[in-house]
């Protein structure tokens, strides 16, 4: 039935206007709500799959400038761990739908810095540019299952990921390619974050290396049992 919800010749119009995003998030905000288990499970899919392919077709109304939102970026001095909390294999033009959506639509649609409340209704603008494509992602960093870590936001931009302000100005992003809300990673998987920390970031304190949950509270990601059981063994493989 939800294949019907979300009706893809029609939303291919409204995507082209500067503000489809106010309509966006008044339809997806009314099925969410309306909806449970598989259904909004393959409803937020079908969503985010449509604009994971209108993005990469050049579909979708976006700005091709804008203001430098990297500008109250500071040095790096705070590494933040999440996960996909899904299936290994994460696409990241999927997560670049996610993150435009979940992160940038919203805060379009109502700016909360008032040098930022002219940007209300304009078409959305990241200015991260990648391979010549404007990206909407808020992670620096994806780790795959095997421990390869792919680049994503470089360290001089700011990403919009932890839910705080004040976290994101000087944080980095390392994001995880599992749903770790049961399960811990591998010993594996945490010997190659280490190891990438130590490479990429050796002057970060390990006070500083926190789960997403540690900037906002009320979110269960990097995982249900980060701070009991992997955080301390992550911190241990640091030393
Ligand atoms: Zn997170």
């Amino acid at each position: 039935m939800t294949a019907l919800i979300f009706d893809p010749v029609y939303w291919r119009e409204v995507i082209k206007r500067p503000d489809w995003y106010f309509e966006f998030l008044d339809f997806f905000r009314k099925h969410e709500t309306g909806l449970k288990g598989e259904e909004l499970d393959q409803f937020r899919y079908d969503c985010r799959q449509f604009f994971e392919q209108a993005l990469q077709k050049g579909g979708v109304a976006l700005a091709s400038k804008g203001p430098n939102l990297d500008e109250q970026r500071q040095p790096v001095d705070t590494i933040v761990i999440h996960h996909t909390s899904n299936h290994p294999g994460y696409r990241l033009t999927y997560l670049n739908a996610v993150h435009l959506l979940n992160i940038y639509a919203p805060y379009f649609a109502n700016p909360i810095d008032q040098q930022e409340k002219s940007l209300k209704g304009e078409p959305l603008w990241s200015g991260h540019f990648k391979d010549g494509k404007q990206v909407f992602w808020g992670y620096h960093w994806l780790m795959r299952m095997d421990g390869t870590p792919t680049r994503l936001l470089d360290d001089n931009q700011l990403g919009w990921h932890a839910g705080n302000w004040e976290i994101n100005r000087r944080s980095v992003a390392i994001c995880l390619d599992n749903d770790y809300e049961k399960q811990n990673p591998s010993d594996n998987i945490l010997q190659k974050l280490a190891a990438h920390i130590k490479d990429h970031y050796p002057n970060v304190e390990s006070q500083n290396i926190i789960g997403h949950c540690e900037a906002r509270e009320g979110t269960i990601c990097p995982g249900g049992h980060f701070l009991s059981e992997w955080k301390p063994k992550l911190l241990e493989r640091l030393r």
